[in-house]
């Protein structure tokens, strides 16, 4: 009997890939929680039934979601993420040679422990020296710090849940005080195609703050659409212009990858040109 699983993208759409075992399903304090063999992208960490990470494609969201900041900011020293409990981003922020030190606030612990257990070639930094790992909601911790970060993550699940707060603008003013005088935020914000209101939510919150806000791009197989988008705030530098040819091996992320992924097609020029 052949084994699918199944992530409802839209009501009317769902993407399946064939799998081989299920290692752990649970429901944790905060959501439920599964990681599946899968044939085509090896293992895949799913919250809520939404494909978070996979072993084959996992470099593309967690290379961009760190380099553009990282390589635009002057001294990106003091890196804050938010979410981001499977450590993916952790991993590209702490081998970031301008990076002093990476914070990292989650919410569940119960993520962390699925990383640690079953990708440990995500979960491979929690424990470096420059690495903080904080089990704690991420919108009270911002809340509470002040001028402390470079560069601010928000690597978070989709505004569902404990999430929600993420993409609000109230959250966005905390961030913007939890930022240095030269800091940036870099957020996901979903899939042009089928979250065009999370995208606008995100944009204009975070460009009614900011003094420059872009949207970029990049191609992530697993997920909803296969085109993704980050939206980046910054106090001072533009983060289109890169400031450390830093030569970290990446497998997506390239000077040039950075200075197109801000190249948009005109139906996302026209998603952000509704709200501004
Ligand atoms: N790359 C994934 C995506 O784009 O959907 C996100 C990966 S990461 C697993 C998302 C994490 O955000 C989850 O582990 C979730 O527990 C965490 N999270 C959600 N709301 C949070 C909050 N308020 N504070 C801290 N972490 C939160």
């Amino acid at each position: 009997m052949e084994l699918w699983v199944t992530e409802y993208q839209t009501p009317a759409l769902g993407f399946a890939c064939k799998a081989r075992e299920t290692l752990r399903t649970e429901q944790t304090d905060y959501q439920h929680l599964s990681v599946v063999v899968t044939e085509q992208f090896g293992k895949m960490l799913l919250l809520d039934g939404m494909v978070m990470t996979t072993e084959k494609d996992e470099y593309v969201y967690h290379e961009m979601i760190t380099m553009v900041a990282l390589n635009s900011h002057p001294h990106p020293k003091n890196v804050l993420i938010i979410g981001g409990g499977d450590g993916g981003a952790l991993r590209e922020v702490v081998r970031h040679p301008g990076v002093e030190k990476a914070t990292l606030v989650e919410i569940d612990e119960r993520v962390v422990k699925a990383s640690r257990d079953f990708f440990p070639e995500l979960s491979c930094s929690f424990d470096e020296t420059k690495a903080q790992l904080i089990i704690a909601d991420g919108v009270k911790y911002v809340s509470e710090h002040k001028n402390s970060f470079d560069i601010i993550i928000v690597d978070s699940t989709e505004p569902v849940g404990p999430a929600v707060e993420l993409f609000s603008k109230s959250f966005y003013q905390n961030v913007y005080e939890c930022l240095n005088d030269e800091g940036m935020l870099v957020v996901q914000s979903e899939s042009p195609f089928f979250n065009q209101d999370v995208i606008k939510m995100a944009y204009n919150g975070i460009n009614d703050i900011f003094l420059l806000t872009r949207l970029y791009l990049a191609n992530i197989p697993t997920y909803p659409s296969g085109l993704w988008s980050f939206t980046i705030g910054s106090k001072v530098h533009n983060p289109e212009e890169i400031k450390h040819e830093c030569n970290l091996p990446c497998k997506y992320y390239t000077p040039e990858i950075h200075q197109a992924a801000f190249k948009l097609p005109a139906f996302v020029q026209t998603i952000i040109a509704a709200g501004e």
